[in-house]
């Protein structure tokens, strides 16, 4: 499995990308985007329609990262992986793509839309809460259980 920035990209085009946040672009809660990570996200936007989708509520990062990779998130208050994070587009005429890192919360949102999903690689770090890392324990347990049957 790869990291975001490792994606290759060459077959997503002309989609509705729905991208996380947390563990995607930046490890769990933090803000700083990677350089490489920038590169990646500049080459998602050039060929689709992209939006961070992310269940933080954290107003003042979530302000950050939008002005960071000139994205968008989806409306805040509605959750992955409620189908409903994408009811402010109205009419979807495009494909639709998830990429993100949990396979509870990024996965079912793929399934619930009807979209293609991307696992990526999850970004850790030392910060990581034991609470974090507790809901990555049972996302990666999922997942090993559910990606097989
Ligand atoms: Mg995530």
């Amino acid at each position: 499995m790869r990291f975001f920035e490792e994606l290759d990209l060459t077959d997503l085009k002309d989609s509705i990308v729905l991208l996380d946040l947390d563990g995607t672009l930046v490890p769990d809660g933090q803000s700083d985007i990677s350089e490489r990570a920038m590169r990646k996200v500049e080459e998602l936007k050039r060929a689709n329609e992209v939006y961070l989708c992310s269940n933080s509520r954290n107003v003042e990062r979530r302000m950050k990262v939008g002005r960071q990779t000139g994205l968008a998130f989806t409306v805040e208050g509605i959750q992955k992986p409620s189908e409903k994070v994408v009811s402010f587009l109205g009419n979807i005429s495009k494909p639709i793509v998830v990429i993100g890192d949990k396979a509870i919360i990024d996965g079912r949102l793929s399934r619930n839309l009807g979209a293609k999903f991307i696992k990526v690689r999850r970004k850790r770090s030392e910060k990581d809460s034991l609470f974090t890392r507790l809901v990555y324990w049972l996302d990666d347990f999922y997942y090993n259980i559910f990606s097989h049957i």
